[in-house]
């Protein structure tokens, strides 16, 4: 059986439109479950998973108490899921049901395989700014961990069961997908297509929200910036010495009239900001580890449909 699960969070306009174009490869697919995962919606999202759940008798829906965010939706899926292969995708059809039966023959053909993800080839319609940093983030995390995130790539991948229980089995509550699905290895096949605007809605990524994403999934992979911390520390204290050995001579040689309130001040002014920066660096790894300690649940599901 394949689980298909689809995270929806204010998705009224779209869940319809989803379904409608997943019903024309659904014959294809044989055995499946339909899982939308209401992530506290606002609107009327569950009236119309609702709706769904009334035609197709192969649908369930998993309602959070409140909005979790798109990282708690998927795992809450994954952990219902009952299926032998598992595919996630967003509800507003940027994820194109056209590929799923080609993803699930893939995975059935090839034994050694265990997950098929996609990744788009441009970022057609997408603002400029958000592909300019999206792209310098891939280029600094990837410098960073061992592991490879592949630039483009979206959540919309089907996993064999092996490699989703090797999923659930990271019990982080900081959970930043792109870096787990990378971290726990298996074979990755990647299909690329063309990227698809939005099918109606908008997108509930700001460039905060997406700034924050970016720094949790660095703080929650790899601990360099702490080592750059280091270093940095290492580097400014060098060339402090070898600057006070410089004024010593100085005054020694030339006698000690009072100057250099300028330099005084830069050098308090940078010195202060590194300071700063650093302990900031510390406190989002402290952050982390408060958080993770308190074990909490990473989301609650009211009620399952
Ligand atoms: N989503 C969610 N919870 C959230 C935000 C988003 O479940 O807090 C879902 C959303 O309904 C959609 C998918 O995650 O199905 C991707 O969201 P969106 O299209 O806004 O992101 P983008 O495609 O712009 O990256
Ligand atoms: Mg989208």
């Amino acid at each position: 059986m394949l689980s298909i699960i689809v995270p929806c969070y204010n998705e009224e306009k779209t869940v319809s439109l989803y379904y409608e174009e997943f019903r024309n490869y659904a014959a294809q697919l044989g055995d499946y479950e339909l899982l939308f995962v209401n992530d506290g919606s606002k609107d009327k999202t569950l009236e119309e998973c609702l709706k769904i759940k009334e035609q197709d008798k192969n649908c369930r829906i998993v309602n959070f108490s409140r909005n979790f965010g798109k990282e708690a939706a998927m795992l809450a899926g994954m952990k219902e899921a009952k299926g032998d292969y598992v595919v996630i995708m967003d509800a507003d059809l940027q994820d194109p049901p056209k590929l799923l039966p080609e993803m699930l023959q893939s995975l059935k053909n090839d034994p050694g395989l265990d997950s098929v993800a996609t990744y788009r080839v441009n970022r057609k319609g997408e603002p400029v700014i958000r592909s300019i940093f999206a792209r310098s983030f891939y280029k600094l995390i990837n410098k960073m961990i061992d592991i490879n995130i592949v630039d483009g790539a979206r959540d919309y991948r089907m996993m064999t069961r092996r490699m989703v229980d090797a999923i659930l089995s990271m019990e982080e509550v900081n959970r930043f997908s792109k870096g787990i699905f990378a971290w726990v290895g298996f074979e990755t096949k990647y299909l690329e297509y063309e990227n698809v605007e939005r099918s109606a809605g908008e997108s509930k990524w700001s460039f905060w929200k997406l700034f924050r994403y970016a720094i949790d999934g660095i703080v929650g992979f790899t601990t360099i910036p702490l080592r750059l911390a280091t270093i940095a520390g290492g580097v400014v204290s060098a060339f402090g010495f070898l600057y006070m050995i410089y004024i010593v001579l100085k005054a020694l040689i030339y006698g000690d009239p009072v100057a250099g309130f300028p330099s005084l001040i830069v050098i308090i002014t940078l010195l202060g900001g590194i300071q700063l920066i650093v302990l900031g660096i510390l406190g989002e790894y402290l952050a982390k580890t408060y958080m993770e300690t308190k074990k909490r649940p990473v989301y609650i599901v009211k009620e399952i449909l």
